[in-house]
């Protein structure tokens, strides 16, 4: 699938791809992703994905319908946004309402952009769609925290979240990560874990891709991907794996990144 924003999130766009070919498509998902993150952009890749008619999963880029998904003109596809500061009833409404007319091609799809911005009725409008989705209808809402949408609605979402790895690229910020974890590992004095960190995590952007970096790691020896054997167990790298979200929540809740990440670190090196 040729994503815009590949580069930093391989992992996810490997998956979407083989969830296309596979024809296990869900009816709704959830895209998480910061601020400074084209989730937009994500989800049109995904779209064309799963409605390209020459090759299935991968848009081509050339089709009428990948065209037109470019120049936002594809007839099955539609967009609710905020209007002023929230979504509210009246555009779930008419998503409703559009969701019950037949698609041309093979499916309709919906793009909730500020999809945190919902207003509670607004939010439990949509929970009915998402209660009986329509035919082979897909929802894709974009959030920039979860946090914001009922739980119900997460429940019915398969939720990923789209990762940053800010101006040093995926490889290096993966490297700084991965050296941060073996010094975790090996036990170093906290100073030497403070200040490699300090050099990575320079502001709100760097920190984001730093914890999604060390989700990367973790998630890779988890798996024992990359060869790497750790002599750590699998509930200890589990709970660190939790510690990232935690700091990343904090952080969402207005706590300084640099005090976060210097409790994180204090946390699983403990
Ligand atoms: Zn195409």
């Amino acid at each position: 699938m040729r994503f815009e924003i590949e580069e930093d999130n391989r992992i996810l766009v490997r998956r979407l791809e083989r969830v296309i070919r596979d024809d296990r498509v869900s009816h709704a998902y959830i895209l998480e992703g910061d601020h400074c993150i084209d989730k937009k952009a994500f989800a049109e890749s995904f779209v064309k994905g799963i409605l390209c008619p020459k090759h299935l999963g991968e848009n081509c880029g050339e089709c009428s319908i990948c065209d037109k998904v470019d120049h936002g003109n594809y007839e099955d596809l539609f967009y609710v946004a905020a209007e002023g500061s929230s979504i509210k009833d009246a555009g779930i409404l008419a998503v409703q309402d559009r969701l019950k007319t037949m698609p041309f091609g093979s499916r309709n799809v919906v793009i909730v952009e500020d999809a945190d911005t919902m207003t509670q009725r607004a939010q439990n409008r949509l929970l009915k769609t998402l209660e009986e989705p329509p035919g082979r209808s897909v929802i894709l809402l974009l959030s920039e925290n979860i946090e914001n949408l009922v739980q119900t609605i997460q429940s019915r979402c398969v939720k990923y979240r789209l990762n940053y790895f800010g101006t040093s690229g995926y490889d290096s910020m993966l490297e700084d990560a991965e050296a941060v974890v073996q010094l975790l590992e090996q036990r170093a004095p906290f100073y030497q874990i403070k200040e490699k960190c300090d050099k990575i995590t320079k502001n709100r952007e760097d920190t984001e891709a730093f914890l999604d970096s060390l989700q990367v790691v973790y998630r890779n020896l988890l798996l024992q991907k990359e060869g790497r054997i750790s002599f750590l167990k699998d509930d200890e790298i589990a709970d660190a794996i939790h510690q990232v979200e935690a700091a990343r929540k904090q952080i969402r809740q207005g706590v300084a990144p640099s005090y976060a990440i210097r409790n994180l670190m204090l946390k699983i090196g403990g």
